[in-house]
């Protein structure tokens, strides 16, 4: 009798299964197929839109001119616009009936900084930024980033008999400021506009093209600003002993600050604490009256960030009590948040994703750089942030195997993805992975 009940069992339990999986399944071939041919006739306008972007970069809250490409792009393919949302920020809504809204988004700023990649899009353009003239350089490759969500944008309009629901594109100013996403949140993006069910992001950096690396859970750092002031005695340099001297007492702490990541955090975790600048002084024979000392703090976890700050401060006082000076000010400015990856949406996507690029789709430890996106998961949106990678791949394994050169990284002055694979990858895997959210959260799934 027992012999015969589980067979039965099992069946049942596969026909009751019926109704959710016959509907999870995209087919993954079939659309990946129609957006490489939608992609043969789209990239030439791309192409022509990254390298125009690329060499008329715009700097943070600056970004008029690159926002209102955008918009006039996604007003050409349906969506309905609002510009300047968070100062230079876009809302492009695209409703395709009942389902769930899904944030795809972008970034509009570049750098202040020269590039020297020679390339014949290459900026030479300048602007003017905290009061002084600079060059602009799209040196972070949001360009690549804009590119990707516009030709998504067009992928997944051309498909719309796939998906119901409502594409939300977002395109967010000043993200290297991590101002940005925060602006557009104090303008009403989510009251204004719907709230996402989903939200996705990708970021570009010097892997190989083609290829894309994901993760759950933690992917991005926590950054912290670090102001320090020293206060002594000036005084003659060569009367020390009545003097109290502020840049002896920063040079300490430069050097003492790094015993707290070597003995006081567990050295499994990740944790940061670089000095960037120390203003102090005039001439070599005047000890100044005081010094400041600038620095970031880089955690993934809130227990090592706390501790880090606490060692941080004690050091700093510490620093101050052996020259006999007051105690130092110190303040931390909270920069962006660890961007939290939700493990649900990674799989649903992470199925259609695989099956669409092998091992070309891989996981990674998590970045150490920030990144305010995480302000958008913070207010309450599930989502995923994937890197994709923008050299050809001998390259990128001769630059590891130690047999060719360093690539450039984001923020070199020598930054240059190769365009045409890079915003292809991009293109396909965000428009796949919205389509694997549009299906998982679609009614009566
Ligand atoms: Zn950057
Ligand atoms: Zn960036």
């Amino acid at each position: 009798m027992t012999r015969y009940l589980a067979p039965l069992l099992a069946s049942v339990a596969l026909f009751a299964s019926l109704p959710q999986s016959a509907h999870a399944e995209l087919d993954v071939p079939a659309l990946k197929a129609k957006i490489e041919t939608s992609l043969e006739s789209d990239y030439p306008r791309l192409d022509a839109l990254y390298k125009d972007i690329h060499a008329h970069p715009e700097i943070a809250f600056q970004e008029e001119k690159t926002a209102a490409k955008l918009a006039a792009e996604m007003r050409a393919l349906g969506f309905e616009v609002t510009e300047h949302v968070g100062k230079t920020g876009v809302v492009a809504l695209f409703r395709n009936g009942d389902g769930p809204t899904i944030m795809v988004r972008t970034e509009l700023d570049a750098l202040p900084m020269e590039e020297k990649t020679g390339l014949p899009y290459a900026s030479h353009d300048k602007a003017i930024w905290h009061g002084r003239e600079t060059f602009v350089d799209h040196s972070c490759g949001h360009d690549i980033h804009m590119a990707s969500w516009v030709g998504a944008a067009k992928t997944l309009v051309g498909l719309k008999d796939q998906w119901h629901g409502t594409l939300m594109f977002i395109a967010q100013p000043a993200e290297e400021e991590v101002a940005g996403a925060k602006a557009m949140l104090a303008d009403g993006l989510f009251t204004r506009f719907p709230k996402p069910d989903v939200g996705f992001a990708l970021h570009d950096g010097p892997g190989a093209y083609g290829t894309i690396f994901y993760r759950v859970g933690v992917g991005s750092s926590t950054a912290d600003g670090l102001f320090i002031r020293f206060h002594g005695r000036g005084g003659h340099g060569a009367t020390p002993q009545a003097t109290i001297d502020p840049v002896m007492m920063a040079s300490r702490f430069v050097v003492d600050v790094q015993s707290v990541i070597s003995r006081e955090k567990d050295p499994t975790e990740f944790g940061v604490i670089s000095v960037g600048a120390i203003h102090g002084g005039t001439a070599g024979n005047i000890i100044p009256d005081e010094a400041l000392l600038v620095g970031t703090i880089r955690t993934f976890k809130p227990e090592v960030r706390a501790k880090m700050l606490a060692g941080i401060e004690r050091t700093a006082k510490a620093v101050a009590a052996m020259a006999d000076a007051p105690a130092p000010d110190i303040q931390i400015e909270e920069g962006a948040k660890a961007v939290m990856n939700d493990p649900a949406v990674v799989a649903t996507a992470e199925k259609v994703l695989k099956a669409a690029f092998g091992d070309k789709f891989r996981t990674s430890p998590p970045g150490t750089p920030s990144e305010d996106y995480s302000e958008f998961v913070n207010a309450g949106v599930p989502s995923m942030f994937f890197n994709i990678g923008v050299y050809e791949p001998e390259r990128v394994a001769a630059a590891r195997n130690g047999t060719g050169p360093q690539l450039p990284g984001n923020h070199s002055p020598l930054f240059a993805p190769v365009p045409k694979p890079t915003i292809e990858t991009g293109v396909e895997a965000m428009t796949l992975a919205v389509l694997s959210a549009f299906d998982q959260r679609a009614p009566g799934h």
